[in-house]
């Protein structure tokens, strides 16, 4: 499996890193990002007893800083910049993090407030054992090696990846993706690293003015649902995915060969599956812009799909960016730019009264209903229409200017101005086949 064994000291002959040909970011976290496309390559990391210690070590000072900087600025303030400018002496004396952790656990904390500002209202405990990383805090060789900063030295380890590289290598091999925000997570002893790569979105110049938009939600059953009411089932994705992990587990770890052809057998089955349904799903999707005439196709920013959404792992994140990047490319060739919204309370606004409520939604049974004015819908098209509206100019979720100003719903347009307007009394009404 891998080179995932090989164990490379910080010390031994560094590679070449990764050329980056833009300078590296700084402060883009959670920011709704309109300029750049951003993918995850999740891998297991290959590390020392010593190194993994200090790995363990920097994951309890991140969570005790983290924990510490919304303590004290739960009451004061949320932005980056307020909790890092209160907080950050205090996390550099109590906690070992090196200075730019230090700065992002202060971010992170940020976010946190923010977060359960506009939901729960009760303060944040970080428990979940994850340290996020950066490009000063992360470096990507091109022999699939990472060095990562602790609170000790500076390790380097191996990325654990398949023979073949996996669909990681396309980011770590193409420099038109550079590295960005990731996330280290530890769970059951093992080290899973999130590698976040980014890159310039396709060139297509967004709509300066009066553009209508498509809203796409994204989710687990409903892989997409648009604001114009195109619903694209995930149900056979998740159910090819479940047989491919009864291929895997039934395997076990005999590791002999025919296991091994077995396995890459299904997995490629699987790709295959994944990557037709995928390409149908962003020609729909495209298709439904053109149809009711949108010069925008606006999705939930990805980096908060798993946060927003029970039971999308891993798998899902990795379904979500690919789609999105097909979708990017194939409405690219029709001018139509893709942009990422801040998804919040999309799922918890009402899209006729404006209302907004965790209540508001029954999760379970897929049902938007209204504690105020009592209008139902399902619950991810109601979320669309929302991310829609947000990109919306003046719209009460208004994202930045992103020349805006309807959003394409099933029988008529939405405006901040006007309200609703059907197609029917439009001058103007979409074109139909
Ligand atoms: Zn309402």
């Amino acid at each position: 499996m891998g080179r995932g064994a090989r164990f490379v000291h910080p010390e031994a002959q560094l590679g070449e890193p990764k050329v980056f040909k833009r300078p590296p970011e700084t402060d883009t976290y959670n920011v709704a990002d309109t300029d750049y496309s951003r993918r995850t390559a999740v891998t297991g990391l290959s590390v020392s007893p010593t190194d993994a210690e200090r790995l363990r070590e920097l994951v309890a000072e991140w969570k005790r800083g983290c924990q510490l900087a919304v303590n004290e600025a739960w009451d004061v303030c949320h932005t980056r910049s307020e909790v890092q400018q209160l907080t950050y002496d205090r996390l550099r004396e109590e906690t070992d993090l090196g200075s730019q952790h230090a700065v992002l656990a202060t971010h992170r904390a940020a976010e946190a407030i923010k977060r359960a500002r506009d939901r729960s209202g009760t303060r944040p405990e970080f428990t979940s054992p994850t340290v996020a990383f950066d490009t000063r805090t992360m470096t990507v060789f091109d022999d699939r090696t990472v060095s990562l900063t602790t609170t000790d030295e500076r390790i380097r380890c191996d990325l654990k990846l398949a023979a073949d590289g996996g669909y990681q290598s396309r980011y770590l091999d193409d420099e038109d993706w550079e590295p960005a925000k990731s996330g280290l997570h530890y769970r059951d002893g093992e080290f899973v690293f999130h590698l976040g790569f980014r890159t310039p979105r396709p060139a297509v110049d967004p709509p300066t003015e009066g553009a209508t938009v498509l809203g796409v939600d994204l989710g687990v059953e409903n892989l997409a649902v648009t604001s114009t009411a195109r619903f694209f089932s995930g149900g056979e994705l998740g159910h090819r995915r479940e047989e491919f992990e009864r291929v895997r587990s039934s395997l076990g770890a005999t590791g002999t060969r025919s296991a091994d052809r077995t396995l890459r057998q299904a997995g490629d089955r699987l790709d295959r599956f994944v990557r037709q349904r995928l390409h149908e799903v962003a020609n729909g999707i495209v298709a439904e812009a053109e149809e009711y005439d949108c010069e925008l196709i606006a999705f939930g920013e990805l980096e908060e799909a798993h946060d927003l959404l029970p039971g999308a792992g891993a798998f899902h994140e990795w379904l979500f960016e690919r789609l999105l990047s097909f979708v990017e490319y194939r409405a690219a060739e029709r001018d139509i730019p893709v942009v990422e919204v801040n998804p919040e309370y999309t799922s918890q606004r009402c899209m006729e009264c404006g209302f907004t409520h965790p209540q508001n939604r029954d999760v379970e049974a897929h049902q938007f209903e209204c504690l105020k004015c009592d209008a139902s819908a399902h619950d991810d098209y109601n979320a669309a229409k929302n991310i829609a509206f947000r990109c919306v100019r003046r719209g009460p979720l208004s994202s930045r200017g992103l020349g805006a100003s309807a959003c394409a719903l099933q029988s008529g347009l939405v405006t901040p101005d006007d309200g609703f307007t059907p197609y029917a009394e439009l001058s103007e009404p979409p074109k139909s086949d």
